[in-house]
């Protein structure tokens, strides 16, 4: 199983074999991409179509958003930024940021 760096670096791999836009101008379009398919996510859980075929949406999801991160910040570490992510997130109260539902934990 890849880490988030090397699976960056096979979308990278991808991207360039395949010649598509490898460039910071490309940043928008790739964000506006990761939400395109993640609609299709939606759309393939909400049709209760197999879940290999949602699984694999969400996978192209976390293409763009790995090919987005590369431009965006070519030197930053996702591993790293993925741990202090999730430590930041487990020191905090229990079901943070849900206060919106009434949740008196927050
Ligand atoms: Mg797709």
């Amino acid at each position: 199983m890849p880490s988030l760096e090397e699976a960056k670096k096979k979308v990278e791999e991808l991207v360039v074999a395949k010649g598509f836009g490898n460039t910071p101008d490309e940043i928008a379009n790739k964000l506006l991409f990761a939400f395109i398919e993640l609609g299709e996510a939606g759309d393939s859980w909400k049709k209760g179509r197999p879940t290999e075929e949602t699984i694999e949406e969400l996978i192209d999801v976390i293409f763009y958003v790995l090919d987005a991160s590369r431009l965006i910040s070519p030197h930053a570490n996702l591993d790293d930024v993925f741990e202090k992510k999730w430590a930041k997130n487990m020191n905090r109260p229990h079901r943070y940021g849900e206060g919106f539902r009434g949740n008196p934990a927050t």
